[in-house]
């Protein structure tokens, strides 16, 4: 079956809307019930509900990072995300893996949306209830070149959501091109972000202006864990030159990633794309406020999405894909045996941080380089 033929009608789902809401259709709507209908007991989508039960069953504890919280949970339903090695070269083999996005389960449903260039679906690995994965049409690769624009307008419809994208190296787990989206500011670090750009200080960490005008501000969030720049626009073609510069500047930065344990140099043959590496390796979230007209784009500079932890021997390992979730302070682990190391040991998951991130030196220049943003 066609990706498109996966695709709910109005009609289709309108039993799943919200009774006389008077609130005018939109995808906010569409997804949210979509999500009931992939969640009905009676018509919905097996993995989703099972899903949706181990979910309730999740362990889940707040521990503070020098004064950072990071909300930590043992998720069996996000194994397959975190357990993929779709772009480590080792374990790549083009050819024999099937695309999970291309071949989905007959009862997976979703809304097209954007000229019908992507579908809206229900994300099977749960981070918080109501997640989405927005996945192409067609099969094209995990890269956000052209891409970018769409990831905008994207925000702009769905409005309730915030927008993901997780670069190839970055811990993308599909090489179909998709996004994900997650119900606005209920990631924990989505929230600490949003109160560092009113002043206050979570721990050390805090917001550092680096380029303000009256249309657009740019901030480095410092001692973070992760290295974290946001830009807050009222003019969606400045939002858009920004992207464009900071990509830039990343994709020259990001040459110095070479010769690090585990980690692949910066422009290696991506075995899976059959290309050589030329995006910079980074976690974006984007959202749009549709009362004050204001994008915000946050933007996780990566060197790769496994930290060191992860190719320990068996006994020393710890299973972690750090990706925009993680960026936004929310680790996943799928071992109650990690679960409990990352609990217990604060200074694991802050070397976590450290191992995927761009390093100080080079953030430096980065900040560098924004300040003259133009
Ligand atoms: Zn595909």
């Amino acid at each position: 079956m066609a990706l498109r033929d996966h695709h709910l009608s109005d009609d289709d789902l309108s039993s799943y809307f919200p009774e006389n809401s008077g609130k005018q259709l939109d995808d906010n709507i569409r997804a949210a019930a979509l999500i009931k209908q992939q969640t009905d007991p009676d018509t919905g989508w097996r993995r989703l509900i099972n899903n949706m039960r181990s979910y309730s069953q999740n362990k889940s504890v707040i521990v503070s990072v020098k004064g950072v919280s990071v909300h930590l949970s043992l998720n069996i339903t996000r194994t397959h995300s975190l357990t993929a090695s779709t772009f480590e070269q080792s374990d790549a083999h083009p050819s024999e893996s099937p695309c999970f996005l291309c071949d989905l389960d007959e009862e997976q449903k979703g809304a097209l949306t954007l000229d019908d260039r992507y579908i809206i679906l229900a994300n099977p690995g749960i981070t918080i209830p109501g997640d989405l994965t927005i996945s192409s049409i067609k099969h094209e690769f995990q890269l956000i070149t052209g891409h970018f624009e769409d990831m905008i307008r994207l925000s702009e419809l769905l409005t309730d959501y915030s927008i993901f994208f997780n670069g190839a190296l970055a811990g993308a787990s599909s090489p179909h091109f998709h996004f994900q989206a997650g119900v606005k500011d209920t990631l924990i670090g989505e929230q600490q972000i949003n109160e560092m750009l009113k002043g206050k200080r979570i721990g050390d960490a805090h917001a550092t202006e680096l380029f303000k005008t009256n249309k657009i501000a740019i901030y480095f969030i410092r001692n973070f864990l992760r290295p974290c720049y946001v830009c807050v626009s009222n003019d969606k073609k400045l939002s858009i030159d920004y992207y464009d510069q900071i990509y830039s500047h990343l994709l020259n930065i990001d040459r110095e990633i070479a010769g690090i344990p585990n980690v692949p140099d910066f422009g290696h043959k991506i075995d899976l794309l059959g290309l050589d590496e030329f995006e910079p390796r980074m976690n974006i979230m984007l959202k749009y406020n549709p009362d004050s007209g204001t994008y915000m784009i946050a933007v996780f500079p990566k060197v790769f999405n496994r930290p060191f932890l992860y190719f320990e021997p068996s006994g020393k390992q710890i299973i972690l894909g750090i990706a925009i979730k993680e960026a936004l302070g929310h680790l996943i682990t799928c071992r109650e045996s990690d679960f409990y190391k990352l609990k217990q040991f604060p200074e694991i998951v802050e070397a976590v941080y450290t191992d995927t991130s761009l390093n100080s030196r080079l953030t430096d220049r980065l900040n560098g380089l924004l300040k003259s943003f133009n």
